[in-house]
């Protein structure tokens, strides 16, 4: 039995998540918002032995993060929703768009990050710890 489950908007993916977030982000970083097309993405990071696509195949997109690690991201090559992301710097997460889940249950963002290129109007809530960049 699956914790959660998601796809994107045209149905053509379709995945299931059996454990529990190890973590959930905002990030302002201008990768994010590019590839979201909004102010900020929401992260969700699963442990990637708990993450089953089980309809379609997600197309790959590979680039350089500021950090120099590379970034793969997942996204429907038929609707262009993204559904997951995942760094080299490390390997045991997958980050799930939030967006893409059915249902997000009880899951809030701990930590807003990348806040040094926030847009001017993205005012993290209280409730999560804030970082000019990354966490470390
Ligand atoms: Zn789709
Ligand atoms: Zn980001």
């Amino acid at each position: 039995m699956a914790n959660y489950s998601g796809g994107c908007l045209c149905g053509a993916i379709r995945y299931e998540v059996k454990g529990e977030p190890v973590r959930a982000a905002n990030c302002h970083c201008i990768d994010c918002r590019r590839v979201t097309g909004s102010q900020f993405a929401t992260n969700v990071f699963f442990n990637v032995d708990d993450l089953a696509v089980i309809k379609g195949e997600p197309k790959a997109y590979r680039h350089t993060a500021d950090s120099g690690n590379t970034m793969t991201k997942w996204f429907c090559a038929d609707c262009g929703s993204q559904l997951f992301s995942q760094s080299t710097g490390n390997t045991a997460v997958k980050g799930v768009k939030l967006g893409s889940l059915d249902d997000v249950k009880e899951i809030r963002p701990g930590i807003d990050i990348f806040l040094d290129s926030a847009v001017p109007f993205a005012d993290p809530p209280d409730y999560t710890s804030h970082f000019g960049r990354g966490p470390n």
